[in-house]
């Protein structure tokens, strides 16, 4: 078993909250907006905090106390870009990181993140791209230095691998959104039933 290996099997377990350790790393916000940056030690990007003895990250201790199980060899991410904040809110599951393993696509770095929330104004329901738009009303994002949709984007590293010729449709109806709550992967012909439906409405 590694240290992180470990540590997850502590993060799993009660002792975290038998030990205060969510005070103990409260200690160390600071607020950035609806962040909550780590002003303690910082590795990677990350907040590095050490507690029985393991070095972790205040964002995995946060996802383990308040959104549940560290699902082995899933990465926590931050919907914000900010590798440092660790405001529960702004953490979800990033399968990414797992796929990678077995296709050769890159992984978007962090500074591909950072354009691509730069381009976000998220809303209580659509997180609208206000980037690069086309005439059709579709969003445009560069990766790699290839044009795709911006949605295709959200939907591919935050949702998971879209299968083979699937398209990704709004279930909103909003073209700018990249909200991956708001995106299905559907064949093409359920696609053009869709907009059929739509016109007729
Ligand atoms: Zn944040
Ligand atoms: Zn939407």
């Amino acid at each position: 078993m590694s240290a992180n290996e470990r540590w997850d099997t502590i993060l799993r377990s009660d002792k975290l909250k038998g030990e205060n350790v969510w005070r103990k790393v409260l200690k160390h916000r600071v607020y950035d907006g609806e962040c909550w940056v780590w002003s303690g030690s910082i590795s990677q990007g990350y907040g590095r905090f050490n507690v029985f003895g393991f070095n972790t990250r205040p964002h995995r201790i946060a996802w383990a106390i308040f959104k549940g199980e560290l699902r082995r060899g899933i990465v926590i991410s931050q919907t914000c870009g900010k590798r440092s904040c660790f405001n529960p809110a702004h953490l979800f599951e990033n399968e990414y990181k797992n796929l990678k393993r077995g296709s050769s696509s890159p992984e978007p770095s962090e500074i591909d993140w950072g354009r691509f929330w730069g381009s976000v104004a998220k809303t209580d329901e659509c997180w609208d791209w206000i980037g690069y738009v086309k005439r059709d009303g579709y969003s445009v994002f560069c990766f790699r230095g290839k044009l795709l949709s911006a949605h295709r984007f959200a939907y591919r590293y935050l949702n998971g691998e879209i299968p083979d010729g699937l398209h990704i449709d709004h279930l909103c109806r909003n073209r700018r959104c990249v909200n991956p709550a708001h995106l299905e992967a559907v064949t093409q012909a359920e696609n053009n039933r869709r907009a059929r439906e739509q016109k007729e409405t």
